[in-house]
């Protein structure tokens, strides 16, 4: 059976642009008749909003999105909230150490500040030198200073088959260089966290925004690490701003809850959004459910989604 998951941040409201890849992931797994789940991903604290988790959930159940698996339905005692899962992390940071794949990297860059959440925009920053690279894993234990664990990336070509843009290829090692895992001891990082959830909650889809392209690199030299089987990567377009970037609040209101408030019905957003992916003609109000029959990843257009004026107006009309 086909698992996927739709797995927000709380560290703010979600938009337009969270919604239209929020609804691709779950068409694509109710068109295949598989299973969701949903997981909060909320371990980068200080960014972290404590209203943003149950917002979040109230976003997707008043855009008509429901979930098999979460924290409100759990499977057994499995946790659906990062920060009740740091057990697991922990335990694949040991793994990392025993096999010397990481490293405490001294070195103060805001790529270290940043690691705990995903890597969206320009964060993606520039490659690491490798200063740190030769110190030892017991190291760790005498520097005084905080210290990031860094992953040890190989320099060699590698690919995978992306289910929208097909095969990618890439050097992690000379392209992305070596990444953080883990902020001291105490901290994940997103690229260990994702793939440790993905691994342990049996999801064999992960369909997200294409900014994470990058990351999803990352995140397959550490399910080759583990020797893990990754899941079908697939990455869709985003939601830009007429200025042509990634939708955020310079662009004006555009969360979920501003729309809410206003009176907006869900189906008109759910409308603009399945005209957006090229499987309505025209935006015209419809449920979610309605659309699995149309739900094609081929009909996407490749270009990111942008919302204007023109789309705001349709929407509040
Ligand atoms: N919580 C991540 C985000 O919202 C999801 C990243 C992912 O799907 O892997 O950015």
């Amino acid at each position: 059976m086909v698992v996927g998951r739709l797995a927000p941040s709380p560290t703010g409201a979600q938009h337009l642009g969270n919604a239209r890849t929020f609804l691709v992931a779950w068409l694509s797994i109710r068109a295949q008749q598989g299973h969701l789940l949903l997981r909060i991903e909320d371990i980068d604290s200080p960014r972290i909003k404590p209203w943003a988790v149950d917002q979040a959930i109230e976003d997707l159940q008043w855009l008509g999105l429901d979930w098999d698996e979460g924290p409100d339905k759990p499977l057994g005692d499995r946790k659906y909230i990062q920060s009740e899962r740091l057990s697991l992390y922990s335990h694949a940071l040991e793994e990392l150490k025993s096999k010397t794949r990481i490293y405490p990297c001294i070195c103060s860059r805001t790529d270290v500040l940043e690691a705990a959440s995903a890597p969206h925009e320009m964060s993606d920053g520039p490659v690491y030198g490798g200063t740190c690279r030769s110190r030892p894993v017991e190291e760790a234990s005498r520097l005084d200073s905080s210290f990031a664990w860094r992953f040890k990336s190989k320099n060699e070509v590698v690919s995978f088959e992306d289910g929208f843009r097909g095969q990618l290829s890439t050097n992690v090692g000379e392209a992305l260089g070596d990444f953080v895992v883990y902020k001291n001891n105490d901290s994940p990082a997103y690229q260990l966290s994702v793939v440790v959830d993905d691994h342990e909650m049996n999801v064999t889809e992960v369909l997200r925004g294409d900014d994470l392209i990058q990351s999803t690199f990352r995140q397959n030299a550490l399910y080759d690490f583990w020797g893990w089987a990754s899941p079908r990567f697939v990455h869709v377009p985003l939601v830009v701003g007429t200025d042509g970037r990634r939708l955020a609040k310079r662009h004006g209101d555009t969360r979920l809850s501003y729309f809410r408030d206003r009176g907006v019905c869900p189906e008109r957003i759910i409308g603009l959004l399945a005209h957006s992916l090229g499987w309505l003609e025209h935006p015209v109000e419809c449920e979610p459910r309605e659309l699995i029959e149309k739900f094609d990843l081929k009909r996407i257009p490749p270009e990111p989604f942008v919302v204007g004026p023109e789309e705001v107006k349709w929407l509040e009309s």
